[in-house]
C-alpha cells in the first residue's frame, strides 16, 4: 500500500482497481484511444463496439452464461432492481398484483429487500424467509414457501456481511421444478466461487465490478433468454441493451469490468487457498478472546470474510480503539439507521452482539503481517474494554452505578475518601468512546477535591470540555448518575451531596 492509512480489511466493501485494469481503462478515455459511441456506426463506434462486445464475453465466460444474454448496469443495486422490479412488473399481464408472489430472505442485501418492500407497496405478495441459524435459506424452507403465485424467488449467493455461502444449485432445481424465476445476487460471490448458471438453474444473475478489483459503477444483469421477454425495463431512452437498460454504453467502465472478470477467473483458486490460509490465522489470533462468538459459520463460508461478535463489548468503543485497521462493523454508528446489523439480528444475535460485530474481509493486499498486526490490535482493545467494563467493586470503597448494557450505557466510579476529599477514584465503564472519555477525565479530576461537591459540573459543561457531540448528552445523564451515586455513597447518606 502506498498511502501510509488504517490496514484494509474492507475488500467486501469494496476494493481497488487492478493495475492492469486500470491501464486498459485509461486506453479507452482519450483522444487517441477508444472514446467513440459504441452506438455510432463510423469507425470509432466500431472500434468502441468490439471493445464492448470482447469484455461482455469476458464478463459473461466468469459465469458461464453466453454473451448475448449479459446486460450492462451501473452495478450490482441497478441489477437487482432491474431483475426484481422488472420481471414481476413485466409478468403481471392483466393480474391483480396481490396475485403474484415473490419469495426473498431477510438477509439480503438492501438492494434486494427494498425493491421487494416497493413491490409490496405496489400491492404484490412477498415473503422474507429467516435463514437459519447458520445463515442460509435451506430448500426445505423454499420448497414450502412456494405457492401457486410464487413468480419470483431472489436468493444471494453469499452474504456480504457474514460470508455465508447459499446452495444456489438446490434452490435452482426447486424453481425450475415449480416455474417460478431465480435471482441470484453475486455481488460477493462472482470472481471469487466458480459460478455456472445453467449448471446452477440461475435465470437472473446480479453482480459487479468493483467487489472483484474493477471499476465502481459498472455491474451486470445475467438475464436467461426465455426470461427475457418478461423483464421490464426501468428506464427508457435509446434501447440500449436489448432494450433493457438504456443509456451510452460507458466504454471504459466495461472493459476494465472484462479484464477484471478475466483476472478473477484466472486467478481464483489459488487466491480462494491463499485468503482461506489468512483468515485461519486470524481466527486462530481472537478466536480464543474471551466472549468471541464467530457470526461466520465454519463451512459453506466465502475466504475472505470473517465476521465475529464480542460479548460484554460496546461495539462503537471498540471500533473507535482499532482506528489502525479498516474494517466494517455491525454497530449502529457504522450505518444510517439506528439498529445493528439487521443480518445479525435475523440470525438471532441479541442487539448487544450484533452491536460489537466486526466484519474483516480480506482481499489481495492482505498478507500474514497485515493479520498479524489486525489480531494484536483486536486482542488489545478488546481485552482493555473487558477489563474497563467488568462489573467488581473493590473493597473499601465507596461506590455508586448507573445504567444498563442492554441501554447502551452503564457506568460505576468508585471512591477513597480522606477525610473530606476524595482521596482516589476509579470506573469501570460500558458505553461508547465519549462515555468512556468522560469518565477517565472524571476520575483524573476527582482526586483532592471535596466529596460534598467536588465541582466539576455536570454533562452539559463536559460536552463543553471534551467538545464532544450533543446527541451524547442523554448518554452523560447516566455518568452523571453514576458520579452521584458515588459521592452520596462517599457521605454515606444520599443526601450527602449538598
Ligand atoms: C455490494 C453489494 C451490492 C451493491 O452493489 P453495487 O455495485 O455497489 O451497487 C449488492 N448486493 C450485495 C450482496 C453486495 O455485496
Amino acid at each position: 500500500m502506498s498511502i501510509a492509512g488504517p490496514i484494509y480489511l474492507d475488500y467486501a466493501a469494496t476494493t481497488p482497481v487492478d493495475p492492469r485494469v486500470a491501464a486498459c481503462m485509461a486506453e479507452c478515455l482519450g483522444a487517441e484511444g477508444v472514446f467513440g459511441n459504441p452506438a455510432s456506426t463510423h469507425a470509432y463506434g466500431r472500434v468502441a463496439r468490439s471493445r464492448v462486445e470482447a469484455a461482455r464475453a469476458q464478463v459473461a465466460a466468469l459465469i458461464g452464461a453466453r454473451a448475448g444474454d449479459v446486460i450492462f448496469t451501473s452495478g450490482a443495486t441497478e441489477a437487482d432492481n432491474l431483475a426484481i422490479l422488472g420481471l414481476v412488473r413485466g409478468m403481471r399481464a392483466g393480474r391483480a398484483p396481490q396475485e403474484l408472489h415473490v419469495i426473498s430472505s431477510r438477509t439480503e442485501h438492501k438492494a434486494v429487500l427494498d425493491p421487494c418492500r416497493q413491490l409490496e407497496r405496489e400491492g404484490f405478495a412477498v415473503t422474507l424467509l429467516t435463514p437459519a441459524p447458520g445463515g442460509c435459506v435451506t430448500p426445505e424452507q423454499l420448497r414450502e414457501a412456494l405457492r401457486p403465485g410464487t413468480v419470483l424467488v431472489s436468493l444471494m449467493h453469499a452474504n456480504n456481511e457474514t460470508g455465508a455461502i447459499q446452495d444456489i444449485a438446490a434452490f435452482g432445481a426447486l424453481c425450475r421444478a415449480h416455474g417460478a424465476a431465480f435471482h441470484v445476487d453475486a455481488a460477493q460471490s462472482a470472481g471469487k466461487l466458480p459460478i455456472d448458471v445453467a449448471a446452477m438453474g440461475v435465470d437472473l444473475l446480479s453482480f459487479t465490478a468493483h467487489k472483484l478489483y474493477g471499476p465502481k459503477g459498472i455491474g451486470a444483469l445475467y438475464v436467461h433468454p426465455a426470461r427475457r421477454v418478461s423483464v421490464l425495463p426501468l428506464m427508457f431512452g435509446g434501447g440500449h441493451e436489448r432494450g433493457l437498460r438504456s443509456g451510452t454504453l460507458p466504454v471504459h467502465q466495461i472493459a476494465g469490468f472484462g479484464l477484471a472478470c478475466e483476472l478473477a477467473a484466472a486467478d481464483m483458486g489459488a487466491e480462494s487457498a491463499r485468503l482461506a490460509r489468512l483468515r485461519e490465522r486470524l481466527w486462530e489470533g481472537i478466536g480464543s478472546l474471551p466472549g468471541v462468538l464467530a457470526n461466520s459459520p465454519a463451512a459453506h463460508c466465502l475466504p475472505g470474510i470473517l465476521n465475529v461478535s464480542f460479548s460484554g463489548i460496546e461495539g462503537e468503543s471498540l471500533l473507535f480503539g482499532l482506528a489502525e485497521l479498516a474494517l466494517a462493523s455491525g454497530s449502529a454508528c457504522n450505518s444510517d439507521s439506528d439498529e445493528p446489523s439487521y443480518v445479525l439480528r435475523a440470525l438471532g444475535r441479541d442487539r448487544e452482539s450484533a452491536q460489537s460485530a466486526l466484519r474483516f474481509s480480506l482481499g489481495r493486499g492482505t498478507n500474514a503481517a497485515a493479520i498479524d498486526r489486525a489480531v494484536a490490535a483486536v486482542r488489545r482493545e478488546v481485552l482493555r474494554l473487558q477489563a474497563l467494563a467488568q462489573d467488581e467493586p473493590g473493597q473499601g470503597e465507596a461506590s455508586g452505578e448507573a445504567g444498563t448494557r442492554e441501554q447502551g450505557t452503564w457506568v460505576r466510579f468508585m471512591l477513597k475518601t480522606s477525610g473530606e476529599s476524595i482521596a482516589a477514584a476509579s470506573h469501570q465503564a460500558y458505553g461508547c468512546p465519549q462515555t468512556l472519555a468522560v469518565c477517565e477525565w472524571l476520575v483524573a479530576q476527582l482526586p483532592g477535591r471535596p466529596w460534598r461537591n467536588p465541582a466539576l459540573g455536570g454533562p452539559l459543561e463536559w460536552v463543553r470540555t471534551l467538545d464532544i457531540p450533543a446527541d451524547r448528552l442523554t448518554r452523560l445523564l447516566v455518568v452523571e448518575d453514576a458520579l452521584r451515586a458515588a459521592l452520596a455513597a462517599a457521605g454515606g447518606s444520599p443526601k450527602a451531596r449538598r
